[in-house]
């Protein structure tokens, strides 16, 4: 079965692999520092969902030293001049600070010439009309893509996630998003305890049929990290985890649900492996990644 890998859509775009640059904005978490609770996500991290970014600082230094841990990854026959990069703002809630500071800081991530595209990790109850706009009117330049964390569909699952808002504000903000031109990229949660395959396709058809069409998706296997409530919660009271062939299942069943044209960002997470709990399989990055992709090209 074919899909539209993220690596294929910027290949066909930009003639060549990007890379993705993770770049810290210095921004917080309403739903970290009590504004709207101070738990947060029951499966947040410390590092605020991107325990790989960078430390936030001069945007010079920030860049220069994400460049040389993916450089240090890209074959040496790629020249640095040909090189092109997505800048990543991942963690915490990336549109969540001083509108100013923040637009001055995507804007200027755009100017550097190697960055082809910024992508801004965010919650749907944390983008102004002001902020769209100014976001609308880069993405004439190069492209920006918006990164909602909806995990899930269903209500009942939101509250006991502790996500901080309900099913209308993401309805509200993707239509404000998608009038606005922008490319929305969606992450869902595969395996939250209580929901069954049948919620989480639930889910992803919701999303397959959302207009206009979602721009990309990103699947994520539930990952039980160290000093999060979910592992206290797994501690306590423990709950089904996937079996990679389970995992593998579940995936082709989403991904014969989206529609051609949604670019799929990613089939499962990367959780940092000295805070992983559970799955441990998923620790195996090369074996999980061989394993899906043989299941899925044989669907
Ligand atoms: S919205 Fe994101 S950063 Fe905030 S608590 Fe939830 S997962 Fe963590």
């Amino acid at each position: 079965m074919n899909y539209l890998s993220l690596s294929d859509y910027l290949k066909n775009k930009y003639g060549t692999k990007v890379y993705k640059l993770s770049l810290a904005s210095g921004c917080t978490c309403p739903n970290r520092d009590g504004t709207i609770s101070t738990g947060g996500c029951i499966f947040c991290s410390e590092g605020g969902s991107g325990d790989f970014a960078a430390e936030y600082g001069d945007l010079d230094v920030q860049i220069k030293e994400a460049r040389a841990r993916v450089d240090a990854k890209i074959s040496a026959k790629i020249p640095a001049n040909e090189r092109k990069y997505i800048a990543y703002f991942q963690s915490f809630t990336n549109t969540y600070g001083n509108q100013a500071q923040l637009m001055k800081l995507f804007s200027k991530v755009l100017e550097y010439p190697e960055i082809v595209g910024l992508s801004i990790g965010t919650r749907p109850d944390c983008l102004s009309n002001e902020m769209i706009d100014f976001l609308s009117k880069l993405n004439k330049k190069k492209e920006v893509w918006v990164e909602l964390g909806l995990q899930t569909i269903h209500e009942n699952t939101a509250k006991m996630i502790n996500r901080g808002y309900e099913l209308p504000v993401f309805e509200d903000s993707y239509k404000r998003l998608t009038q606005a031109g922008l490319k929305v990229v969606v992450h869902v949660i595969l395996g939250l305890p209580g929901e069954s395959d049948e919620d989480i396709l639930e889910t992803v058809k919701y999303l397959a049929d959302l207009k206009p069409v979602l721009f990309g998706i990103k699947l994520q296997l539930l990952h039980i990290l160290k000093g999060t409530k979910l592992a206290d919660m797994y501690e306590k009271n423990p709950f089904h985890i996937y079996e990679l062939d389970e995992y593998c299942t579940l995936v082709g069943k989403c991904l014969t649900l989206l529609p051609k044209e949604t670019v799929v960002h990613r089939i499962t997470g990367d959780g940092p492996k000295k805070l992983l709990i559970a799955p441990l399989w998923s620790g195996n990055k090369k074996l999980v990644m061989n394993t899906m992709r043989n299941y899925i090209s044989n669907l």
